[in-house]
């Protein structure tokens, strides 16, 4: 747990106040990665440098402010959620959508099938495994891979996006508790599309590579209420935004989502690629990357970077 610390005042819209601070969240990202580990489960990603970090600082006029490893591709892991979750509101609705899928946190492992079995045949919220499994079966009766990467690349302002082939591989060979939950949800009579169409797209969306840059845009994108910032094109309705934004402040973080929600404050999303991304409504997305991870499979860097920027900044959203 982080608690607020004092600082004397300064000028938090000046552009170099807000480098600096980006530029000590960096130096402690660092730091704090030095206490965590990279995800082995998916052996791919166990051959990640868990000393890498990188920092992407984006404001509304697409102004950056960048630190360390951020244009070294990673696989997004979780954070294809959001893009999965937003691409079935967008193509879907918001009352499909939630006819199949749950709002509510569940406090346990982002890959957990206890409460699934017992408490509800529904998943929780589509920021699980569970629920993004769901969503992807959804998306499975309308769209194809290639159709889903180019919503994403759209989503993410990133042309440059495309699959990490040997993570997709990786993921599939191992990925037998996904598996066990389609067929979990296939058993309840819930799952929407057939086991194996819809497994495929969903390791397929975590094996997307990205940059902290491209977390950056994403974050900027639904700071900006679905809205490129540059050309000014409506990707996505400002209410399906908000539920994402929601969604994303009460189940962005695995099992660390409330604690983050009190020390961050930011609605964001993680991977266990090392990726995270964070939007301040109306004013910053933040990209961040660092391999190693806590105990909970957020980044530890990340983690760090973010505290330590929204402190100084004052960027939680109940500010
Ligand atoms: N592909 C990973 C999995 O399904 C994603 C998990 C994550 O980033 N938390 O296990």
């Amino acid at each position: 747990m982080y608690f607020t610390y004092e600082r004397p005042e300064f000028d938090r819209n000046d552009p170099l106040e807000i480098r600096r601070v980006v530029g000590e969240a960096y130096a402690n990202a660092l730091e704090a990665a030095k206490g965590g580990r990279c995800a082995d489960y998916i052996p791919e990603l166990a051959k990640a440098d868990e000393g890498e970090f990188g920092i992407c600082f984006a404001d509304m006029n697409g102004e950056r402010i960048e630190f360390g490893d951020v244009e070294k591709r990673f696989s997004i892991q979780s954070i294809s959620k959001v893009i999965n979750l937003a691409a079935c509101l967008k193509f879907l609705g918001f009352r499909e959508t939630f006819s199949h899928v749950g709002t509510e946190p569940t406090g346990d492992a982002f890959n957990s099938i206890l409460k699934l079995d017992t408490v509800s045949d529904l998943p929780f919220n589509p920021m699980i495994n569970a629920g993004a499994i769901q969503v992807a079966s959804m998306l499975s009766n309308i769209m194809d891979f290639d159709e889903l990467l180019g919503f994403a690349r759209e989503f993410c302002m990133d042309g440059d996006i495309v699959l990490n082939e040997k993570v997709y591989a990786s993921e599939s060979e191992t990925g037998d508790r996904n598996r066990a939950i389609v067929y979990l949800l296939k058993s309840k009579g819930v799952l929407q599309g057939d086991p194996d169409k819809t497994l495929d797209l969903y390791f397929r969306m975590c094996s997307l590579n990205v940059n902290a840059r491209t977390l950056s845009n994403m974050g900027l994108m639904i700071a900006n209420n679905g809205q490129n910032v540059k050309t000014g094109k409506h990707l996505l309705h400002p209410g399906y935004v908000r539920t994402i934004k929601s969604l994303m402040f009460t189940c962005g973080m695995y099992d660390e989502s409330g604690e983050y929600g009190v020390t961050v404050g930011i609605p964001s999303k993680s991977g266990v690629g090392g990726g995270i991304v964070g939007a301040v409504p109306g004013r910053y997305g933040i990209g961040t990357y660092g391999p190693s991870l806590n105990k909970k499979g957020n980044s530890a860097g990340g983690i760090a970077a973010l505290t330590h920027i929204s402190h100084l900044l004052k960027l939680n959203v109940f500010e």
